[in-house]
């Protein structure tokens, strides 16, 4: 019987983080340490190593998943340990989990089985504190938005446009639509008003796009909170919020370093979701690592439709990134559920499920394909998978011509990973012909219909009245030519959860967009995607402890 995730976690033997520091060049007066195993580099360092030349760059990224998750954390941890088992100078650049999932459904973000980093429960809970740094932040500018318009409102701020709103790390729905500034003169003005959980917040956005303290505290400045009652955008620089929005977020902005369980060092940092953000981790954190290490891999989240997009899009083109190749996750389940199969069916053999499944698989490659890097495919191996399972999309991979490897990293660590691992090294090799799929030049509906058309496999773009008029509003602003951050559930290319497999000539539905002015990109809610989650019937919180000894239990 293979033990839990948290078991095999809290049976590791860490080395001190100083040491791991040491093995990839960190000097130890450059990390602040958070205890023994976990520590941040100081941003002196980052900017010290700009200049030096940047290691190879590979996106682990995963065909449409089952509510579970497919394996990309664990594939990029196991991945990084066959790299450095095979004598190549690694590292490996996560996010830092959320505690919406690790309370609610999905769990942990921190890998699974032998490939996972540690210290788990630390990095699954606060970590280093960086989410509550971002939450205060995000906090305190809505708080001094609501107090200039109770202490005479200056600036004119509409109170019925207020468009920042509170958040908290936490699925908690009642959240959602609230009045708030109820309870007479002295408390506030009365408005509607909403929470989003903080991996949604533009603030997150801003600490993994940002380069330095003063690149955060200008994009603080240009975020947008409101309009004023004849429609002028006020901005938090407006409210003066900026800078002590920044001196709250001055340790969050540097990235936080890291063990997996086979010692091979990894930053953690920043934690965006993929439905409803841009989902990757910091670029200041992807950046340091390309200058310590040869090799870096880093996970962009949900399916390839949702976090390879965005890392490609948005990410690796503001931050001048060019990534080498991009591992596509695939496990038998998720293909057999997208092969219509019952998701409490999923641990039966059944290859003809697998192969209804495979035109899912396929569009992720065509996909990813159309941005000019090399794919492998990883499949990452369950106990209940079979053979002849396995011999589907081993056929269906060579008739496509991209390397497939069979991962075991959860049972085996990274040695269940070097098959996976000369592969992606082949790809490497072979070299990248990145681009981005559009152009920033295009108008927004330009935009967003080339990713609907060409990534999601939609015949055409439907846009709420209210959507269609703030692109408009957006464009008049003079904020036409960013990217597009799309909102939409990962369970389908569409925005129906519903709709498995590869749909096609379905219309996308657009039900709002707003300008992230700071981070720098236009967010596009579709279908019902929702920017606070809520729990599930019976939430994993129910099952987790602790004991007199602060030793933690049911943390998946
Ligand atoms: P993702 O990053 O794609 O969401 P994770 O790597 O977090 O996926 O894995 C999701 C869950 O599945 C985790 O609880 C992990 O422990 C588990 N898991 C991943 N790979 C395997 C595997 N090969 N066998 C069994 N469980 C796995
Ligand atoms: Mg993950």
């Amino acid at each position: 019987m293979m033990l839990s995730d948290i078991e095999i976690a809290q049976k590791a033997e860490l080395k001190p983080i100083t040491e791991i520091g040491a093995s990839i060049g960190i000097p130890a007066e450059d990390l602040e340490n958070y205890g023994p195993y976990k520590a941040k580099v100081s941003l002196k360092l980052t900017r010290e190593l700009e200049n030096k030349p940047m290691g190879h760059l590979i996106l682990v990224t995963a065909i449409s998943p089952t509510p579970a998750g497919e394996g990309k954390t664990t594939t990029t941890v196991g991945l990084g340990q066959a790299l450095a088992q095979l004598g190549k100078k690694a590292m490996i650049c996560l996010r830092e989990p959320s505690l919406g999932p690790c309370m609610g459904i999905k769990g942990g973000a921190a890998g699974g089985g032998y490939s996972q980093v540690v210290p788990m429960e630390d990095i699954n809970l606060h970590f280093t504190g960086d989410l509550h740094a971002i939450t205060a932040a995000n906090n305190l500018l809505a708080a001094m938005v609501d107090n200039h318009i109770q202490q005479g409102n200056a600036l004119g701020i509409d109170p019925r446009r207020v468009v920042w709103k509170r958040v908290e790390d936490m699925n908690d729905r009642v959240l959602r639509h609230i009045v708030v500034g109820l309870g007479g003169h002295a408390n506030g003005v009365p408005r509607e008003d909403g929470f989003d959980i903080t991996v949604a917040s533009e603030v997150m956005a801003i600490l993994c796009l940002a380069d330095s303290i003063r690149d955060m505290k200008e994009r603080f400045a240009r975020i947008i909170v409101g309009y004023t009652y004849d429609n002028k955008p006020v901005t938090a620089g407006d409210i003066h919020a900026q800078g002590a929005m920044a001196a709250l977020m001055k340790d969050a902005l540097k990235p936080n370093l890291v063990q997996t369980l086979e010692h091979v060092p990894a930053f953690i940092h920043g934690g965006p979701f993929a439905n409803i953000a841009h989902g990757c981790n910091s670029v200041l954190a992807t950046r340091t690592a390309l200058h310590l290490a040869d090799y870096v891999v880093t996970e962009a989240g949900f399916g390839a439709d949702l976090g390879a997009e965005k890392f490609l899009d948005i990410k690796c083109r503001f931050a001048g990134l060019k990534p080498d190749a991009a591992v596509l996750v695939a496990t038998i389940r998720a293909l057999k559920m997208n092969g219509g199969k019952a998701k409490n069916e999923l641990t039966e053999s059944d290859p003809e499920a697998v192969k209804r499944g495979l035109p899912n698989l396929l569009r992720h490659i065509s996909n990813l394909k159309k941005y000019g890097l090399p794919i492998v495919v990883a499949l990452n191996m369950f106990p209940s998978d079979t053979a002849e399972e396995k011999k589907v999309i081993e056929d269906a991979c060579a008739e496509a011509g991209v390397p497939v490897a069979e991962s075991t990293v959860f049972t085996d660590g990274g040695r269940g990973g070097l098959d996976l691992g000369r592969k992606v090294l082949a790809a490497v090799d072979k070299g990248s012909a990145y681009k981005p799929l559009y152009d920033l030049s295009l108008s927004l509906k330009e935009k967003i219909e080339t990713i609907a058309k060409e990534i999601y496999g939609a015949g055409t773009v439907q846009y709420d009245s209210a959507a269609e008029k703030e692109l408009k509003h957006i464009e008049d602003m003079g904020f036409g030519n960013v990217p597009v951050c799309i909102a939409k559930t990962p369970a389908s290319f569409s925005d129906d959860p519903a709709k498995l497999g590869a749909p096609s000539g379905f219309t996308l539905h657009v039900r709002e967009v707003k300008i992230s002015a700071g981070a720098g990109f236009v967010v596009v809610l579709t279908g019902k995607v929702m920017t606070m989650p809520g729990l599930p019937k019976h939430p994993a919180a129910e099952r987790i402890d602790v004991d007199d000894e602060g030793h933690i239990t049911g943390l998946f």
